[in-house]
């Protein structure tokens, strides 16, 4: 009678750690914003930019962030307070992260405090998938999969300052990658919008690009764009 009892606890115990195990691998996220950025147009407008400690990037998109995000368009923010950004954990990744992650923010700086608020903003809303070092890992290697500038180049768009079509730029896109891109704008000093940001969609394993559930509602570019050289 006791060991059946003792049995019945041990199932019940059970029961409730596979439970808790479901909740704590619960997706808080339906899938992510994986946003590149062009130098050229972070350092075309009014505001400018300030090169990083380490030096002038290369004139390639560079990774701005991976962005946990609902399909209704929201978006969890500074999801865990406990788990701050550490540098040690990615010490490995440092020489590609100033590569593919440059900052231009002013003032100049190394990467750590854009590194951090993109881990601490958007990153701590993913950790029921990756954790720090996995997170930016994810984000080189997503980098890696998807050759923007050159997709561009083959459709004959290059950052020499002229002015190409939005359309064109999202075929070109969509033609290399398989999927269409959500394309973000900015300004120049006078007034002319230009080829800013590009959002890719990822599903919530961080591993496969997929076709964007919903695109960031904000305003349009024009129908031609700019695409200033870096
Ligand atoms: P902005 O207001 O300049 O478009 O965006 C400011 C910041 O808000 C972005 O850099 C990003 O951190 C966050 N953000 C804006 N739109 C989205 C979105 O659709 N999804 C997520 N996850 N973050 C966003
Ligand atoms: P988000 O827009 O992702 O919320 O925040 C971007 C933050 O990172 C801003 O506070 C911005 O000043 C800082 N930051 C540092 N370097 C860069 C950069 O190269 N590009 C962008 N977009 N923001 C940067």
């Amino acid at each position: 009678m006791e060991s059946k009892r003792q049995f019945s606890i041990i199932l019940i115990k059970l029961f409730f750690i596979q439970y808790l195990s479901v909740l704590c691998a619960a997706r808080n996220f339906d899938f992510f914003y994986f946003v590149l950025q062009w130098p050229g147009s972070y350092c075309d407008t009014a505001k400018s930019c300030c090169y990083p400690t380490t030096g002038k990037p290369a004139a390639d998109f560079g990774i701005h962030g991976l962005w946990p995000n609902y399909n209704d368009g929201s978006y969890p923010s500074n999801c865990d307070p406990n788990a701050p950004f550490d540098q040690s954990q990615i010490s490995d990744l440092r020489s590609s992260m100033q590569k593919n992650w440059p900052t231009l923010a002013c003032p100049s700086g190394n990467g750590i405090t854009f590194w951090s608020h993109e881990w601490e903003k958007h990153g701590t809303c993913s950790e029921s998938v990756l954790n720090q070092h996995q997170y930016f890992q994810t984000a080189l290697n997503l980098k890696n999969q998807i050759h923007l500038l050159q997709a561009l180049r083959t459709a004959g768009i290059v950052p020499d300052g002229s002015s190409y079509s939005l359309e064109s730029i999202k075929d070109a896109i969509k033609e290399a990658s398989g999927f269409s891109p959500w394309i973000e704008c900015n300004v120049d000093e006078s007034g002319n919008s230009q080829l800013y940001q590009i959002y890719l969609c990822v599903d919530t394993s961080a591993s496969n690009f997929i076709n964007c559930p919903v695109f960031p509602n904000g305003k349009k570019c024009g129908s031609q764009i700019e695409f200033p050289p870096f």
